[in-house]
């Protein structure tokens, strides 16, 4: 498979990582492929996990793990794409959207995050939460390490690569925060670590938009399908 693009508009990451090559060795395709099975998979159970454990830092940490599966997919879909000019329209419809919904998400995370620290659930099940953490940290590690060996050769997975490293430090921040409800019950931790997975989303969803607004701006009218 030789599909070779070299567009100026691909935004194949859910962060503020905007960069020209979408992945094109079957290496790199294979890396992200990796990374879509292990991330989808995780963030179904960590939403499960979220919500029967009543922890809002997981629930934040899952609602941004699904907005990397819908960016990974794209990134994937994108590296098969012929029609370049068509992809890239669709590229930056999808960016759009999806930096919309990141902004809406985090908006009522750091609304239901205010609330729990201005009164801590004590309900919080430390146990299960920091078990998923541990496994969320695994799965961006080793993503993370996936992706590295193609960092250099390709823009786009350096950029998903310090992606799963930030990710990776979420889930840090999730298992430190459960430690610390099991061993002397701060359970205000949970909202503050919520709070700040939060404002990371709205941090990745600005950027998002802003380009994803700025590429459909700069475009041409679609033309009608006659070639
Ligand atoms: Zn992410």
């Amino acid at each position: 498979m030789h599909t070779q693009h070299s567009s100026a508009h691909s935004c194949a990451q859910g962060h503020a990582h905007c960069h020209s090559v979408p992945p094109s060795t079957p290496g790199q395709v294979r890396a992200l492929s990796v990374a879509l099975i292990t991330v989808s998979c995780f963030s179904v159970a960590e939403l499960w996990v979220s919500a029967h454990s009543h922890s809002l830092a997981l629930l934040a940490d899952a609602g941004h793990m699904i907005s990397d599966v819908l960016a990974i997919a794209l990134a994937l879909w994108t590296a098969n794409q012929v029609q370049q000019a068509k992809s890239d329209r669709l590229n930056a419809v999808s960016a759009l959207v999806n930096g919309s919904l990141l902004l809406l998400v985090s908006g009522w995370l750091g609304w239901e995050a205010i609330a729990a620290l201005r009164s801590p659930p004590t309900g919080i099940l430390s146990g299960p939460v920091a078990i998923t953490a541990a496994i969320g940290l695994g799965v961006n590690g080793l993503n993370a390490y996936l992706l590295h060996a193609h960092a250099q050769d390709n823009l786009n997975l350096r950029g998903a690569f310090l992606h799963m490293l930030a990710d990776a430090g979420s889930c840090l921040g999730v298992l430190i925060a459960a430690l610390l409800i099991a061993q002397f019950g701060w359970y205000w931790t949970d909202g503050g670590v919520g709070l700040a997975i939060a404002l990371l989303i709205a941090a990745s969803a600005l950027p998002l938009i802003r380009q994803s607004w700025a590429t459909l701006k700069a475009m041409p009218q679609p033309k009608p399908l006659s070639d």
